[in-house]
């Protein structure tokens, strides 16, 4: 296999064959992003696609907002199979989809493409591989949770929220810096939210700012939380969540995956809770784009296997 380790473009894309004649297998698949280097996608995706036996493999390719629909629409000339996107794209091309499936549709962004008889069919990954990430991680799913979400007001924070509702979790508390963002986002989700399951107190669907009184309100009535803001990449960046509020019953599951072992992670691991970085996440969308793309079963170990290889 002769593999891409550049970055494409989209003046790359508009003569594929030409551009990329020394690829052995064919780029059929990509990630779009603005950036896009920093994508781990290849390096999860190729070790999948070589052991599924498929002869294509995939890239990054880096295509700037403004250049977003010319570079769907050339999908369907250039024998492409699909595409990931990523920041800042996901939103930005429900337009250009000619469907949408339903979790896409409420989520409000796509994240993968599949070309389809010279159709752009429209997926979202992100929520349900966050779904699977957790019963991964703790051996429980969404339904049976009692959810906090800090960044609820971000893409990501978004994603799996609306996962969360369309999964009927017990309770789910919106929390962002930016709080009209998760009041709006409450507001959206409150048909989810009708009936009543939980016994007690607290509302089933609340929305809350990042302080700490509001927050120590809520500790003893969640059981997962997640770090869903884009704090805990840098050593210098702020706690997403004062250290002491962490209770032992708590899952504690960050979104960051580099540094493995965050400081949020850390804190949990200190306070008896059980915590996870967000590698899981990362791999089961990844995995249920490839069915998306192949309607077949990912070989998920393969696909692991290459992500940590990167990732070490
Ligand atoms: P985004 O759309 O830019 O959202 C960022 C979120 O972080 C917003 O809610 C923002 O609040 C909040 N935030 C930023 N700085 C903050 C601060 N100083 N204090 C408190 N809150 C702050 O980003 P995103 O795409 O959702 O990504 C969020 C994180 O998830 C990133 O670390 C990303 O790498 C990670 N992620 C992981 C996966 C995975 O597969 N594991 C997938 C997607 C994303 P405001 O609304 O107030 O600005």
């Amino acid at each position: 296999m002769s593999t891409a380790n550049d970055l494409y473009n989209f003046d790359d894309l508009c003569s594929w064959p030409q551009s990329t004649s020394d690829l052995q297998p064919p780029a059929r698949l990509s990630v779009f992003g603005d950036p896009v280097a920093h994508s781990l996608s290849p390096q999860m995706h190729n070790p999948g696609l070589n052991e599924a036996g498929i002869d294509a493999q995939y890239v990054r390719l880096h295509i700037q907002p403004d250049q977003l629909k010319d570079a769907l629409l050339q999908l369907k000339t250039q024998n492409f199979i699909g595409t990931n996107l990523t920041i800042p794209h996901k939103a930005a091309a429900i337009e250009f989809m000619d469907d949408i499936d339903e979790t896409a549709r409420h989520i409000g962004a796509v994240n993968t493409v599949l070309v389809d008889d010279e159709q752009l069919i429209g997926f979202n990954s992100d929520g349900p591989g966050f779904a699977l990430a957790i019963r991964e991680e703790f051996s429980v799913d969404l339904h049976d949770l009692r959810i906090m979400i800090l960044g609820a007001g971000g893409g990501a924070g978004r994603a799996v929220a609306v996962q969360a509702a369309m999964d009927r979790c017990e309770r789910l508390v919106l929390v962002n810096r930016t709080a009209d963002k998760a009041e709006a986002l409450a507001a959206e989700l409150a048909p989810f939210f009708k009936e009543d399951r939980v016994a007690g107190p607290m509302e089933r669907l609340e929305a809350i700012s990042m302080d700490e009184g509001a927050l120590t309100t809520q500790m003893d009535h969640v059981d997962l939380i997640i770090n869903a803001t884009s704090l805990g990449m840098k050593r210098t960046d702020p706690e997403p969540l004062p250290a002491p509020l962490i209770q032992p019953h708590h899952f504690v599951y960050d979104m960051v995956y580099s540094p493995a072992r965050t400081h949020l992670i850390a804190q949990a691991e200190n306070a008896g809770a059980r915590a996870a970085n967000g590698l899981s996440m990362l791999l089961h969308q990844g995995v249920l784009s490839f069915e998306f793309w192949f309607n077949r079963k990912a070989p998920l170990e393969a696909m692991r296997k290459g992500l940590t290889e990167a990732l070490s």
